[in-house]
């Protein structure tokens, strides 16, 4: 009986890994054991866990004291209250960020919603609702998912925050971001999303958290806040899974 059950757990096992194959997350080798990340790997990824700009995640030095913000933010102050992502979106981190939203990669949720949890543990603390970035519906549908909204429902699923996962939408189809600056960034997103009306209720006087996989110059997630806060959400703070830093990173 005993070796009954131990085989067919082992049986389990086997059809788990033929569903969600352990490969690296980064390199994609096979039998890297449980984790998702080579040891080296890991290495390789600069979490944002120590001294950050409240206000929009940047690392900051080491000898910031929290709710310290950084010297961008003191002369521009984003439209959200606070930021926090993961890790930084660098060479290194990169096809993380890309097999997830570009190739629908899921078997890294589990782990990036680990990370965002940490890095926004209190943020996801007094928010009561989270929404996700949406993507214009012609798009959704020729992707066929929304890598914001993964990782919500990932979130969700961790933490018990509930996902309002249509409070927002694009009201228009927007070219894509990449190569642009951060001013033709903003002129290109503003106006572009909304609350849809009959989902007001779920964001109108409530402290919402914003997902989104990558922030970069920071516009669409600012037209993002600008919208629910038009719609009467009383906070609006950030979580993503990764963050440029620098701007030669401004590539995606
Ligand atoms: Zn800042």
């Amino acid at each position: 009986m005993e070796q009954r059950r131990s085989r067919s757990k082992v049986f389990l096992r086997n059809a788990a890994d033929f569903l969600w194959p352990p490969r690296s997350l980064v390199s994609r080798e096979r039998g890297l054991g449980k984790g998702p990340l080579a040891p080296h790997e890991f290495g390789q990824i600069h979490f944002l866990g120590g001294a950050v700009c409240d206000r929009c995640g940047a690392p900051l030095g080491a000898e910031m004291d929290e709710g310290a913000v950084c010297a961008a933010c003191i002369a521009r102050p984003p439209r959200w209250d606070r930021a926090r992502a993961a890790f930084v979106y660098e060479a290194s981190s990169r096809r993380l960020v890309l097999d997830l939203k570009r190739s629908g990669r899921r078997d890294g949720l589990g782990t990036f919603s680990g990370w965002m949890a940490q890095a926004g543990r209190s943020l996801l603390d007094e928010a009561d609702v989270m929404a996700p970035v949406p993507l214009h519906y012609a798009r959704l549908v020729s992707r066929g998912f929304n890598q914001s909204a993964w990782l919500a429902g990932a979130l969700a699923r961790r933490t018990g925050v509930p996902v309002a996962v249509d409070a927002l939408k694009r009201t228009r189809r927007t070219p894509t971001q990449g190569g642009l600056s951060a001013r033709a960034r903003r002129r290109n997103v503003a106006g572009a999303f909304a609350v849809r009306p009959r989902r007001a209720g779920s964001v109108q006087g409530k402290r919402v958290l914003l997902i989104d996989d990558v922030l970069t110059t920071g516009a669409t997630l600012g037209a993002c806040t600008r919208a629910l806060k038009k719609a009467g959400a009383r906070h609006v703070d950030v979580l993503v899974l990764a963050r440029v830093v620098r701007e030669t990173d401004v590539t995606i």
